[in-house]
Order: structure tokens, then C-alpha cells, then sequence
């Protein structure tokens, strides 16, 4: 019999803001001392909920900035992101596609709506999620990573269930993502109620989004943009899904260093910020 993991904090957000003029998201983790113990190695999400866009000449989006520290991942749901990097990535992502680029050691880039999805205009929703680096991975050399729908693994939890396999493991079928921590990534999307059980590795951080849907869990419902940060010990989760429910499921060991995040770079110490902010203006982490 596993020990069941308890939900330790929930969190949602009915403020949504404006990243660039192309993304408007909900806030729905965000770096703290307290929180960082039972997310890392996660840092920090933004979810794009579904919102209908006008057909427009000028794509819509986030011009050109950099990272360092960490990496970020772009989960595309509705609608297309393009995104080009000063090392040389860059592609567009579809509905069910998922970019992951590292930072590392600097990146500039610049995230926008795809010229052909600007043109046709539609609904977009997407998650972008921040995982930190560890120290001795902070000043890697960038990298792209585009993992198309077609390389994820899916697995079917019922008659009208999927679990896709994004990073890491799910019992015997792992996903597709290069990982600088271990880290499970999945994303369900059910058309029927469901009880299923996630395991994960006793002591590891374990965080669910909920995008659209129910779920049901001690005995309490969650909606749509909850949040749910669980207690480290333990390794189950026995939930109860809706059937029009999609969510995201993270799971990692946790890095137990020190952050300083500000802006767009994760670092250990304040000095390491300044240091990129610094190598940033004097355009060591390129251009684009
Ligand atoms: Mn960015």
C-alpha cells in the first residue's frame, strides 16, 4: 500500500496580465522562499487560458529578451507560437507541441503568435513553465529542444482518457525531453470520469494544473486555473477526473540551493544576477 501524498498548498487566480501583447495569462506560480521547498525544481507558470484573437497584420507576442538560469518550456494548446533564439533554435509550435529551450549560461529570444495563425486569427491557450537549473548546470551552453505531438507518447488511462509522457516516465513508456534534474512532465486530457493514480518517487515535488474540468481530491473539488502543490512525502496521488477535464502534471526532485530570481534570470546569488545583467547589456548571450 503507497502512502498518499497530501495536498499541501491550492492556489488559483482570477487577475489575468499581459505578456508582450500576444499572451494573457493567469500567474499561477510564482518564486518564494516558502513555496520554492515544495516546487522546485519548478519556478514558475503562466497559463494562457483559451481567449479568442482578431485576425491581425502585426503578430502579436514578446519581442526580443533574454534568460539565464533556467530553462523554459512552452506547452502549445490552441493556436501557434513561434519563438526565435540567439543560438541559433527557433521553429513554430502547434497544438500539442512542446518547445523546450535551455537557457543555461544566457539566451536572447523573442516569443510571438505564428505569422499563419496571426493571419487566420482563433483561439490560443498555452502554458509556459519555468524549471530551474541546478548550480553546476546554471552555466550550460544553451539549447532548443522542439518535441512535436508526434513524439509524445500516449497512453491510454480508460476508454476516453490520455496520459501523454512528456519528460521522464510513466511506468514503462518514458518521454521524449532531455532534463537537466529528474522530472516528470505528463498532460491528461479525459472525456469520461476517472479515478486514476499517479506514483512518484517519495520525497519529489509534485504540482497539478487544472485547465479545464474537475477534479476531486480528499474529498474537495477543484476547477479550472486551481492550482495544487502537494507535500513532498508520499507517493501517490488518487484522484478523481471529470470528463472534460485537461490538466498538467509536474513532478521533480527538488534542487535545495538558493534562488535569487529577478526578472527573466534564475541565479543562486545576487551578485549572479547583477553579473547577468550585466553580461546581457554588453550582449554576451547574443543576438538575435
Ligand atoms: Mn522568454
Amino acid at each position: 500500500m503507497r502512502e498518499l501524498k497530501k495536498i499541501k498548498y491550492t492556489y488559483t487566480s482570477d487577475q489575468k496580465h499581459w505578456v508582450g501583447d500576444g499572451f494573457h495569462v493567469y500567474g499561477l506560480l510564482r518564486p518564494s522562499e516558502e513555496l520554492n521547498k515544495f516546487i522546485s525544481p519548478f519556478i514558475m507558470l503562466d497559463y494562457a487560458s483559451p481567449k479568442e484573437f482578431p485576425i491581425t497584420d502585426k503578430r502579436r507576442g514578446v519581442g526580443e529578451h533574454p534568460h539565464r538560469g533556467i530553462e523554459t518550456v512552452t506547452f502549445a494548446y490552441q493556436g501557434e507560437v513561434e519563438h526565435r533564439d540567439s543560438s541559433g533554435g527557433g521553429g513554430v509550435i502547434k497544438p500539442g507541441d512542446v518547445q523546450w529551450m535551455t537557457a543555461g549560461k544566457g539566451i536572447v529570444h523573442d516569443e510571438f503568435h505564428s505569422e499563419e495563425f496571426s493571419k487566420k486569427g482563433g483561439v490560443f491557450e498555452m502554458v509556459q513553465l519555468w524549471i530551474n537549473l541546478p548550480k553546476k548546470h546554471k552555466m550550460t551552453n544553451p539549447k532548443y529542444q522542439e518535441i512535436s505531438s508526434g513524439v509524445i507518447p500516449a497512453i491510454s488511462l480508460g476508454d476516453k482518457i490520455k496520459l501523454r509522457v512528456i519528460a521522464g516516465s510513466f511506468e514503462e513508456t518514458k518521454g521524449p525531453s532531455t532534463t537537466y534534474t529528474k522530472v516528470n512532465l505528463y498532460d491528461i486530457i479525459s472525456k469520461e470520469n476517472k479515478r486514476i493514480f499517479l506514483n512518484f518517487e517519495n520525497g519529489t515535488n509534485t504540482v497539478i494544473l487544472i485547465m479545464s474540468g474537475e477534479v476531486t481530491l480528499e474529498n474537495k473539488n477543484f476547477k479550472d486555473k486551481d492550482i495544487l502543490i502537494f507535500e513532498r512525502a508520499g507517493s501517490q496521488i488518487d484522484l478523481k477526473v471529470s470528463d472534460n477535464f485537461k490538466g498538467l502534471i509536474l513532478n521533480g526532485e527538488p534542487i535545495n540551493e538558493p534562488i535569487v530570481a529577478q526578472g527573466p534570470f534564475v541565479m543562486n546569488t545576487k551578485e549572479e544576477i547583477y553579473q547577468a545583467f550585466s553580461d546581457y547589456q554588453n550582449g554576451k548571450m547574443g543576438r538575435l
